[in-house]
């Protein structure tokens, strides 16, 4: 489905760190952080072992810093269509994430009903209700909202961040997917209190596993370092420990990859958009095929995956199949978070609470995708997947 893109550059950073001896907490990590906040324009960068765990942290940092009513429950307002992680980090803090429907063209939240979401839940009492999970009931406090920006385009932001200046709580961008991106010329993932990158391998830029939450907070920023580091403050002593933390650490190696990457970064992203443009020339007059709609609000998309959305009459794991059998991997991408066993069970999410990302997640098809594809295989999959859709459809009697 991916490949991540490694050049001899990367080979010599990672092995002259094994040579060196230091594996852990040194100049990489520092270089690669201070590199990555000059690169973004964000005044403070913290490197982490995940996407999943900078959430984490920004996460804490909004229920924690934030004001709180005794014998109220914290609620995350988010998108059911992204990958589990991002909803997950809520529950890891015995938090509620409450989700709002995304909007059909883009596959972000739709910042209407965000804005409506945000204003209701912040008024507290009997105007939250409609937004909760048929399961929780009682006193909520809305403690941040966290926009994902799908498949690399921004979300909708100035509506969502005026409602949430004017309830006061703050927004963490989940960007793992957008980076690079720009929303009205602004980098995404530096236009909320704070903004999370993921470098797992599929993803624009890896460190292997890895990730960075940046932030425009100096409070935030000196939590997340004494959080990824088991609660040690920067004068604690080794085995002082100001409050509970974690092992998020990134290592060594993993740092010197990532500083190799992000020099790289205009390159991959070009690489990539080279690759998507090749797929949307082949595939954007096809009627049984919808493309992503890119916003005029995006100025610059960062090319993460290439989705398209077979029409209602395609039966999609019948695509699936045929292309398998070419050898062509594709998957359902993104399944909605709602619709995950836990989930459903632990709110009581029925099908039909979210059409939208439903029908999106039933009909999305993500393509195999990198930017060190050839023109060759980007004509050899699309050719594959037009007679695989034509094939696999039912189409309606006239
Ligand atoms: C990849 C991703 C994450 C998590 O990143 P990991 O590094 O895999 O933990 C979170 N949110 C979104 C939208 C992602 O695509």
């Amino acid at each position: 489905m991916s490949l991540p893109d490694i050049t001899d550059e990367e080979l010599r950073a990672v092995s002259d760190v094994l040579r060196s001896g230091q594996l852990s907490i040194g100049p990489q990590i520092e270089a690669f952080e201070h590199e990555f906040a000059n690169a973004l324009g964000a005044p403070y960068a913290c490197a982490v072992s995940s996407g999943t765990s900078a959430l984490h942290l920004a996460v804490i940092a909004a229920i924690d810093g934030g004001p709180r009513r005794v014998r109220s429950l914290p609620v995350i307002l988010t998108s059911p269509f992204s990958f589990v992680a991002s909803a997950n980090v809520a529950l890891y803090e015995n938090a509620v994430p409450v989700f709002v429907d995304i909007d059909a063209a883009t596959f972000n939240i739709d910042p209407d009903i965000a804005v409506n979401a945000i204003r209701d839940l912040k008024d507290g009492g009997a105007a939250c209700e409609r937004w909760l999970p048929r399961s929780i009931r009682g006193d909520v406090q809305l403690s941040a909202v966290m926009p994902v920006h799908a498949f690399g385009q921004p979300c909708d932001m100035d509506p969502i961040v005026a409602a949430a200046a004017a309830a006061g709580v703050p927004v963490i961008e989940d960007a793992c997917e957008a980076i690079g991106a720009t929303y009205k010329g602004q980098l995404a993932g530096t236009i909320g209190d704070a903004g999370v990158f993921a470098f797992y391998p599929n993803k624009q830029m890896t460190t292997g596993e890895g990730g960075v939450v940046v932030t425009r907070r100096s409070d935030w920023a000196s939590l997340f370092r004494s959080l990824r580091n088991q609660g040690r403050d920067v004068f604690d002593s080794w085995l002082n420990h100001s409050r509970l933390g974690y092992n998020y650490r990134l290592d060594e190696m993993s740092a010197s990859l990532g500083r190799v990457q992000l020099r790289r970064l205009d390159t991959l992203l070009a690489n990539r958009e080279r690759v998507a443009t090749w797929y949307t020339s082949h595939l954007s007059s096809h009627e049984l095929l919808r493309l992503q709609v890119i916003s005029p609000r995006t100025t610059r998309m960062s090319w993460f995956v290439y989705v398209v959305r077979l029409d209602a009459q395609v039966d999609r794991d019948h695509v699936m199949a045929l292309l398998s059998r070419q050898g062509i991997p594709t998957r359902p991408y993104f399944s909605p978070i709602h619709m995950q066993r836990f989930y459903r069970e632990r709110f009581d999410y029925r099908r039909g609470d979210f059409p939208v990302t439903e029908d999106a997640g039933s009909r999305c098809l993500a393509l195999p995708f990198s930017g060190l594809m050839t023109e060759s295989q980007v004509t050899y999959v699309s050719d594959a997947l037009v007679s695989a859709v034509e094939s696999a459809t039912t189409r309606r009697s006239a």
